[in-house]
């Protein structure tokens, strides 16, 4: 595949370097002149001008030929003893950057190279030359290529990958390069990744996870970029971390190789270091909030940098050489390396600007299209060992450098917009426009707020100047006005007076006046009258003028009284509402006493109804609720203290009626208790009721109004009160108005304790109160009758009493108003408590010897002997007998009658 058309040698003895590039010329290049790469090799990283990205395939790339460096192995121990009567097979002359190769003792071919690095050169000069360009382009966002070539033996590995752990001055290029990186970068927008990989036999191993051998390539079908999804990347911090991960590298290399029986010069070991680095751009500007000139600002554009840096060791180019040369099968060559021939064939191809270039041939060729051909700057050195027994070797090696210098590569920034970085930026600046919004947006409000204040404070003093200013023009014309009605008057009275002189005088003197005419004087106060009507217009115009301004700078202050009379209106309602919740607090609490008084009174009396026996039909149905009460004086104590009396008595004249039903009933339940009644008196409960009776044709309220009026009228001073009060005509309407039985019940209780007031029984009948009472009987119900009964009996006991003291005298009242044949026909009724209160009825009436004859007449002696043989009651018993046996009229007819007592 050697081809003389790349060999620039020429033999020596004619004395003229034939330079390699007599092709280069054609390309108008020279092989000795520098790179043309755009990047300065001075500039650091940070402050490297930005070059525009063309990373999406913009053709505005600059040319970047390969350079290649060739580096002289020092004779090695074997060398120099097999080789110690021989020459070296090269001759070096580093300072013209030229290499003579003897063809034999007097013949040799020259080759220029951009560097010619002796045996000597150190480690730290062939980074500096080969490497260090490359790395610095890496820097700035390029690709970059560093390949070592030559034969097994020659210093390749030595070349790149020396770790140099013991002596610093031995590591090589990949040491170096990390460490030249690694120093360049920034922790905080920068990282750097590694992958280590081997390739043998067409197959792609992860040196830093060996389980994983078989790495494909991915080309992006956009871009034509390579990649190794599968490869491990691994971050690197520092220049320790990437030589332990070198280490593990080795040390896998070597395990792979021993397991596949083979060695390393047969595999290429390529390292990726992958660079990548934040940086923004001068050029492109995005806005920012820091320009006041339009609304967005520039901002410096976020960029970010994706390069790449690959550095390959590749396997002993002795293989392509010897695989003709040397018999060996072309095939298993082929097989052996396929992709270190398919590299020379692509170079081939480049180096002829070939229209076809088989990268597609080998995974190497593909790894490396960017390398050769590609955007990357490249650099290859290639490795040559002095023996004269390699010389096909090396002249081989050495054309295969000479032809890797006359690839072009089209250098291209790896540089992309980073959105990422851009949103972020985008959202911090986001957040500083809406918090000076929002800090804008509080400063207007204050403002307006300050100047609404300010102009309240203005509006108010205008109106108090113009108040001001109008009262005062009020007074002015007031004070003009008086003034001038006191001139008039005082002119009129001179006239006046003038006048009346003047017709005495007239009358005197006949007409003769001194000049002095009344007519004048008339005119003249009729002027003065003028002019102050005048001015009394004008006054009256300017005050019309000064209330209409005053109502244009009031106006504004109208919406504010509307508003306070709303408020007003709406506190009026409030106050309203109040007073009724607590009318209504006042009925609930009361109707809440009273369903426990009753409820208490109802599990008394189940209690009682027991143990009833016949004493209890000779009390008021009032007493018994008053006895229930006993003992129970906490509700009515709570009632009072929790909500007064006045207030209760208050919800008697309620227009609610049931608010009144409820009020009549807990004044009936108060005066149940005797402790009460006075004060319900006093604080006018009685006249309440009284009222209520007389106004009120509800059953309900007249039933619980003559409860309460019956409880009241327990009490002795109450009773006088009741009558004086017009109570018993009232209670006589009820009587014979009322049907319901319980009504009735308590209208006779009521009277019946009147009954028992001997001071006012002339009254309570002159007033219809026994008519009434002995009425109710229509009603047949046994409570009537026992109430009416007890009536009866009270009465006749203050009878027989008042007469016994010669108080009154005459046939009893009750006799008189037809009462007896009631009386005779239930003194032996069923129920006991009637039959009781008639059987004392009768007694009392017998007391009196003016009754007997009627009673007698009546019937009733026999219930009286009744009474006297058979009433169960002992007392009412021996009072019957003795009345009989006292009275000479009851005597004479018991003896008449043959009764034996
Ligand atoms: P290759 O990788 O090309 O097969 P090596 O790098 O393994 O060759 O080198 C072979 C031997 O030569 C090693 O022992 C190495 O130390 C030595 N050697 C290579 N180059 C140099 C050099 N420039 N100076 C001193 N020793 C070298
Ligand atoms: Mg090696």
């Amino acid at each position: 595949m050697a081809s003389n058309a790349y060999r620039n040698g020429t033999s020596s003895h004619k004395g003229t370097i034939k330079p390699l590039a007599a092709s280069n010329s054609s390309n108008g290049k020279s092989s000795s002149s520098k790179s043309r790469l755009p990047p300065s090799s001075n500039h650091s990283p940070g402050s490297a001008p930005l070059r525009r990205s063309n990373s999406a395939g913009g053709s505005d790339g600059v040319p970047g030929r390969v350079r290649v460096a060739v580096r002289l192995r020092p004779r090695n121990a074997e060398e120099c003893v097999a080789d110690a009567d021989f020459a070296d097979c090269v001759e070096l002359q580093p300072e013209l950057k030229r290499l003579k190769l003897r063809k034999n003792n007097w013949d040799s071919e020259t080759y220029e190279f951009d560097e010619v690095l002796t045996e000597f050169a150190s480690q730290k000069r062939v980074y500096e030359v080969v490497a260090k360009p490359v790395v610095e382009s890496v820097l700035d966002g390029y690709n970059g290529t560093v390949m070592a070539y030559g034969q097994t033996g020659t210093g390749k590995t030595f070349t790149l990958g020396r770790l140099g752990e013991e002596d610093t001055s031995a590591r090589g290029i990949m040491v170096r390069s990390l460490e030249e990186i690694l120093a360049n970068v920034s922790p905080e927008t920068d990282s750097v990744s590694v992958s280590y990989l081997q390739l043998y036999m067409e197959t792609i191993q992860d040196l830093l996870d060996p389980a994983n051998d078989n790495i494909s390539i991915v080309e992006d079908p956009k871009t034509g970029d390579v990649s190794l999804p599968g490869a491990t990347h691994v971050e690197i911090r520092d220049e320790q971390n990437f030589l332990e991960l070198l280490t593990i590298g080795e040390a896998h290399r070597i395990a792979a190789n021993t397991k596949l029986n083979t060695e390393s010069s047969r595999s290429h070991a390529i390292l990726m270091v992958h660079v990548k680095r934040s940086v923004l751009s001068a050029e492109d500007a995005i806005p920012s909030e820091t320009d006041k000139s339009s609304h967005f600002a520039k901002l410096p554009k976020p960029l970010v940098r994706k390069s790449k840096l690959v550095l390959v060791d590749l396997a002993g180019s002795e293989r392509v050489h010897k695989s003709g040369s040397e018999g060996h099968m072309l095939e298993e060559a082929k097989s052996i390396n396929l992709s270190l021939s398919a590299l020379g064939k692509c170079i081939n191809a480049l180096a002829e600007n070939s229209a076809h270039v088989p990268v597609r041939d080998s995974k190497l060729t593909r790894l490396l299209k960017d390398s050769f051909g590609g955007t990357a700057r490249t650099s290859l050195i290639v490795t040559i060992g002095p023996s004269p027994r390699h010389r096909g070797e090396t002249s081989s090696t050495i054309l295969f450098g000479q032809r890797a210098m006359k690839v072009e590569n089209m250098l291209r920034i790896k540089e992309e917009f980073d959105y990422k970085s851009l949103s972020r930026r985008l959202e911090i600046q986001l957040d500083k426009l809406i918090a000076e919004n929002e800090r804008q947006q509080k400063v207007f409000d204050d403002e307006v707020e300050r100047i609404n204040l300010e102009a309240q404070n203005r509006i108010s003093e205008v109106e108090r100047n113009f108040a001001d200013a109008l009262e005062k023009e009020r007074l002015k014309c007031q004070m003009e006005y008086m003034e001038s009605v006191k001139k008039l008057e005082e002119k009129m009275i001179e006239t006046q007076r003038k006048n009346g002189c003047d017709g005495f005088m007239k009358d005197k003197s006949n007409g003769e006046g001194p000049g002095f005419s009344v007519v004048e004087d008339i005119a003249e106060v009729k002027k003065m009258l003028e002019k102050e009507i005048h001015m009394r217009k004008e006054a009256e115009e300017e005050v019309n003028k000064l209330k209409s301004q005053l109502r244009q700078c009031t106006d504004s202050g109208e919406g504010g009284d509307s508003e306070i009379l709303k408020l007003q209106q709406a506190l009026a309602d409030e106050v309203h509402k109040k007073k009724k919740l607590e009318e209504e607090t006042i009925v609930l609490r009361s109707q809440l006493l009273q369903l426990t008084f009753e409820a208490d009174q109802m599990r008394r009396c189940l209690g009682r109804s027991g143990s009833t026996n016949g004493y209890g039909g000779l009390e008021s149905p009032m007493s018994q609720v008053r006895d229930s009460l006993n003992g129970h004086k906490t509700p009515v104590a709570a009632l009072f203290e929790q909500v007064g009396l006045q207030k209760i008595l208050a919800l008697l004249d309620s227009e609610d009626v049931n608010v009144r039903i409820h009020a009549v009933k807990v004044v009936a339940n108060l005066a149940a208790e005797e402790a009460n009644q006075e004060r319900i008196v006093e604080a006018g409960g009685l006249t309440s009721l009284l009222m209520l009776l007389r106004n009120y044709e509800d059953e309900t309220i007249r039933r619980v109004v003559a409860g309460a009026i019956a409880n009241l009228a327990m009490n002795e001073a109450n009773q006088e009160l009741i009558m004086i009060q017009g109570g018993i005509s009232l209670l006589s309407m009820t009587a014979s108005d009322a049907e319901d039985p319980q009504t009735l019940r308590m209208v006779a209780g009521a009277i019946a304790n009147l009954c028992g007031n001997e001071k006012l029984q002339v009254k309570l009948r002159s007033e219809g109160g026994i008519k009434a009472l002995l009425g109710m009987v229509r009603c047949g119900h046994p409570d009537v009758l026992s109430q009416v009964a007890r009536g009866i009996a009270n009465f006749a006991k203050c009878e027989s009493r008042a007469s016994a003291n010669g108080i009154r005298s005459g046939r009893s009242v009750l006799i008189n108003d037809g009462a007896l044949p009631w009386i005779v026909q239930n003194a032996n009724n069923d129920s006991a408590p009637i039959r009781r209160h008639i059987e004392l009825a009768l007694c009392h009436l017998a007391q009196h010897e003016v009754n007997a004859k009627d009673m007698i007449t009546g019937g009733a002696l026999w219930e009286l002997v009744r009474i006297s043989r058979d009433c169960s009651r002992e007392d009412i018993r021996s009072l019957a007998q003795r009345t009989l046996n006292l009275s000479p009229v009851f005597r004479a007819e018991i003896r008449r009658l043959r009764i034996e007592l």
